[in-house]
C-alpha cells in the first residue's frame, strides 16, 4: 500500500514580477512526518511556504493537500483546511494580549467553545510561560516568548499540517532548543505533521525525518535528516561555522 502524502507540491513556480522565486519545486510531506527545508538566504524557502498558503499565487504546477488539488485556493480557505503557519518574523499582534492573540488563531477555523478551551490547555501545557503572561501585550514579550505565541496561535486552529518559518531565528540557543523540543513533542504526542524552514540546518535536520535543500528556487538535494547531515556539501555550506 502507498500512503497519500498529506501535502504534495509538484513543479511549483512562483514569481514576484520578473523575479522567479520558485522555478519548479517538488516536495512531499507524509502524514506524521517532520520535514525540514533548508537553504541559504533568498533560496525561496519562505516563498514556498507562502505559495502553499495562497500568496503569492502559483504560476505553474500543483499543490495537493490530502489528495485534493488546492492550487489557487484563497488563503482563508486554506486555513480552514487546517493548514497553519507561523510566519517568518512571527507577526503576532503586538497590542493584543497573549490571550487575544491565541483567540485569533482559533478564529481562523470553525472552533467550538470546548475546542477553544482544549486548545488553550494544550498550548499552555506546551508553553507554560504563555500562561504566566496571559494578560501581557504581545509586543512586550521576549523574542522566545513571541515565537511560542506564534506557534501557540497556529495550534489554536487545530492544524493537521503546521508550517514554521525559521522558528529559531534570533533566539538564544537555549530558547531555540526549547522551541525545537516543543515541535518534537507536538509531532510525537499528537502526530502533528510539520514543515519547518530553517537556517539552523543542524537543529532542523536532527529534528526532521526528511529534509530538502533549496538553492535558487529549486530543490537540489533530498534525503533523510541523518543522510543530509552526513553530506559533505551540506556540512560545508550549512553546518560548519554556521
Ligand atoms: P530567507 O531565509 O532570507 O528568508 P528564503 O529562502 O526564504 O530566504 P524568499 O524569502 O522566499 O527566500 O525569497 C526568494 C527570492 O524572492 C529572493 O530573491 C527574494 O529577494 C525574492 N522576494 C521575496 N519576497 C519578495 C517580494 N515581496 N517582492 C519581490 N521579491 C521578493
Amino acid at each position: 500500500t502507498t500512503t497519500i502524502p498529506l501535502l504534495a507540491v509538484r513543479g511549483l513556480r512562483a514569481a514576484y514580477g520578473k523575479i522567479e522565486a520558485l522555478k519548479g519545486v517538488d516536495v512531499e510531506i507524509n502524514p506524521g512526518e517532520i520535514v525540514a527545508l533548508i537553504g541559504a538566504n533568498g533560496a525561496g524557502k519562505s516563498t514556498l511556504m507562502m505559495t502553499i498558503f495562497g500568496r503569492p499565487r502559483a504560476r505553474a504546477g500543483r499543490i495537493e493537500y490530502d489528495g485534493r488539488d488546492i492550487t489557487g485556493a484563497p488563503t482563508h480557505e486554506i486555513a480552514r483546511m487546517r493548514i497553519a503557519q507561523s510566519p517568518e518574523g512571527r507577526r503576532i499582534f503586538p497590542r493584543m494580549s497573549v490571550a487575544e492573540n491565541l483567540q485569533m488563531g482559533a478564529d481562523a477555523t470553525e472552533t467550538s467553545e470546548a475546542e477553544r478551551e482544549a486548545g488553550l490547555e494544550r498550548v499552555f501545557a506546551l508553553f507554560p510561560r504563555l500562561k504566566e503572561r496571559i494578560a501581557q501585550r504581545g509586543g512586550t514579550l521576549s523574542g522566545g516568548e513571541q515565537q511560542m505565541l506564534a506557534i501557540g496561535r497556529a495550534l489554536m486552529s487545530r492544524p493537521r499540517l503546521l508550517m514554521l518559518d525559521e522558528p529559531s531565528l534570533g533566539l538564544a540557543p537555549l530558547i531555540a532548543k526549547q522551541i525545537f523540543e516543543a515541535i518534537r513533542t507536538l509531532n510525537r504526542q499528537d502526530g502533528l505533521t510539520v514543515l519547518i524552514v530553517e537556517q539552523n540546518a543542524n537543529h532542523a535536520l536532527k529534528l526532521a525525518n526528511r529534509g530538502y535543500v533549496m538553492v535558487n528556487g529549486l530543490i537540489t538535494l533530498a534525503g533523510t535528516g541523518a543522510e543530509l547531515l552526513q553530506r559533505p556539501e551540506i556540512r560545508s555550506a550549512y553546518l560548519e561555522g554556521g
